[in-house]
């Protein structure tokens, strides 16, 4: 089954690719060269809908899409939706970090919980098909410093549950096997093969 991986983004293309490209013939929707729509949801799950179909309409064929990011208890869900834009529309990921860092400076230890959400959408140029939603998260802390140089993102400020190292420190295919997305992944593969 050929599947059209609706993302612009490098580090979520890696990580999908490297699972769902033992199953199925993945293309990046850059083949298209297509344009992101405009993220003007209102949750993950709206968002990850919106690229999905959009891509599936332009392509013509099967399309999957994540949307996701990192809320942090203590900035109420912030940055949530705006992860990719936190520190602005053209904010590097060093940017987006250090604006965190910034609002969790003194928080103590135990304040510092935190969670990546994915939201992951299959979805069919056939409009007439329901499109597979999946909604997974991943809770951790929120680390005082960066460490590792693993992942993208966030991940080197995210301390996982249970573990002492943060997610850019594990080994990509331990991250992408526990991971938000990872967890999505699992999912989805189940439902795509049901589809056949
Ligand atoms: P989106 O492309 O609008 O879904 O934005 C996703 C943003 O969330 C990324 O640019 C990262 O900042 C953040 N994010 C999502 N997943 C991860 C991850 O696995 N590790 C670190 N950051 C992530």
């Amino acid at each position: 089954m050929e599947v059209v991986l609706a993302s612009g983004n490098q580090g979520k293309l890696r990580e999908l690719s490297a699972r769902l490209g033992d199953q199925f013939l993945v293309r990046p929707q850059s083949e298209w060269n297509l344009q992101q729509p405009p993220e003007t949801g209102q949750s993950f799950l709206e968002n990850a809908l919106l690229k999905a179909r959009f891509a599936a309409e332009k392509t013509g064929l099967y399309c999957v899409a994540d949307d996701s990011g990192l809320s942090v208890d203590h900035l109420q869900g912030a940055p949530g939706i705006y992860s990719a834009r936190y520190a602005g529309e053209q904010a590097s990921d060093q940017d987006n970090i250090d604006l965190v860092l910034e609002k969790m400076h003194g928080v103590k230890a135990d304040r510092r919980g935190c969670a990546f959400h994915c939201a992951m959408v299959g979805c069919s140029p056939d409009a007439t098909l329901a499109p597979i939603l999946i909604e997974c998260h991943w809770r951790g802390t929120l680390r005082e410093k960066m460490s590792g140089s693993g992942g993208f993102g966030y991940d080197p400020i995210f301390q996982p549950d249970g573990m002492q190292c943060t997610s850019a420190e594990l080994e990509p295919e331990h991250k992408n096997l526990i991971s938000h997305r990872g967890q999505a992944m699992s999912l989805l593969i189940g439902r795509l093969k049901e589809l056949g």
